[in-house]
């Protein structure tokens, strides 16, 4: 297959083709964070604005109609992206959060118990952990986590030996929003279901890096978020496997999410209504849509094997910077790359490289106990797209150097 042609693809990214930090072209490495839009999303979301405003699943009126077909439209193409046997299996959430916030109070209201389990991992965002330790304090349930390694990997021995009767779900992320691990989720899966347990993947940074097929790989449930995928804010999925969905209770009550209310009793709707209370984010399931058949259209394959290429000259590139450590070290790795250089602070690095025009997100990456772990109080995170050029991570390379010459 061709090479990804990628200056024609920032043609696409009104943003990479406008911004500039203190008049210098801006070089974007946040992408973990959120990505930028291209085009053709934008002129989405103002179509149906300017054609077709309208509420969905409620009028008559030829513009509702139009306005449902095309949010049911977008169900189908984000069930198609992900191979999903019935579109019913995707419910539009907020994001990420709101999909596993879903997850852990319904499943969890149903489903845990006193003296119950919830495994997650080292390396989780809070979003996997703290709606995880709400339900279990409310439950008594007790929240495991499966260590790491130095380099930032899963220790599958361990997680093996804490698959026990009492683990009621496994949540762990497919890759590390800090460190870029891809774990063996694959494996998760297969040991978990050899127990009958149901596994959660936060797909929040592998669905814009890594092709996902749902049925191939078994999760019961898998979140992501709209704007990590090129699509808008304020729109997330959840995947999740008819069989459970249709054991969970409702997550909130509401208009759409039911199928006749007395002040007596109120029947549920079905799948995927059941788990959509209120209003909908319409032009946010429109606008992802058109993210979806935009990365359709370039090429995943040739998407992820130019990120692959991207991120090894990245890692090459950045290890010539004296002094520099890198936090997480996977033999499989995807889209992040977080460092320190000797003991400078990791806020006043991404400051000097903010002043020098480059995008990189500085922090605990909403992973705190993760940098516990390491001791540190954060790191630099440069996270790649396919948008990158080589020339930019040269210019991140030569810019740290800059900077750490300057703090040392
Ligand atoms: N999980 C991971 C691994 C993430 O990287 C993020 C976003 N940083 C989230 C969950 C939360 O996503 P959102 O804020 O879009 O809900």
């Amino acid at each position: 297959a061709p090479a990804l042609d990628v200056a024609r693809i920032r043609k696409d990214f009104p943003l990479l083709q406008q911004a500039t930090v203190y008049g210098l072209p801006l070089v974007y490495f946040d992408n973990g964070a959120t990505t930028q839009k291209p085009q053709v999303v934008l002129d989405t979301l103002e179509q149906y604005y300017t054609g077709y405003n309208s509420n969905v699943h409620r009028g008559v009126h030829h513009l509702s109609q139009k306005a449902t077909d095309a949010y049911e439209e977008a169900r189908k193409t984000a069930a198609a992206y992900i191979n999903a046997q019935y579109s019913h299996e995707v419910i539009f959430t907020k994001g990420t959060t709101d999909s596993i916030n879903l997850v852990a109070s319904s499943f969890g209201r149903t489903f845990l118990q006193a003296g119950d389990v919830v495994l997650i991992s080292a390396m989780e965002h809070h979003s996997n952990i703290v709606p995880w330790q709400m339900i279990c304090e409310e439950k008594g349930a007790e929240l495991k986590v499966i260590p790491i390694n130095e380099r930032g990997e899963l220790l599958m021995d361990e997680f093996s030996r804490l698959l026990n009767e009492r683990v009621k779900i496994v949540a762990v992320t497919y890759v590390s929003n800090t460190m870029g691990t891809v774990n063996p989720v694959k494996d998760i899966i297969t040991q978990a279901h050899a127990r009958n347990i149901p596994v959660l993947l936060d797909a929040a940074q592998a669905i814009q890096h890594i092709t996902i097929d749902v049925q191939d790989l078994q999760p019961d449930f898998l979140a992501f978020s709209g704007h990590k995928i090129y699509g808008p804010t304020g729109i997330g999925v959840l995947y999740g496997k008819e069989a459970w969905l249709n054991k969970m209770p409702p997550y909130q009550g509401g208009g759409d999410m039911i199928k006749t209310v007395t002040f007596a009793k109120t029947i549920y709707n079905e799948l995927p209504y059941k788990f959509e209370a209120g209003t909908p984010d319409v032009s946010g399931a429109i606008g992802l849509a058109a993210a979806l058949n935009y990365l359709q259209q370039v090429g995943l394959e040739k998407i992820q094997q130019y990120e692959e290429q991207l991120i090894e000259y990245a890692l090459q590139a950045l290890q010539q910077v004296p002094g520099i450590r890198f936090i997480g070290q996977a033999a499989h790795r995807s889209g992040a790359i977080s460092f320190l250089v000797d003991d400078i602070h990791p806020y006043d690095l991404g400051e000097l490289l903010d002043k020098q025009g480059i995008a990189v997100r500085t922090g605990h990456h909403c992973t705190e106990p993760l940098m516990d772990l390491f001791k540190i109080p954060g790191t630099v995170r440069a996270s790649l797209s396919f948008y990158n050029t080589f020339e930019e991570v040269d210019k991140l390379v030569a810019a740290v150097n800059r900077a750490a010459a300057m703090l040392r």
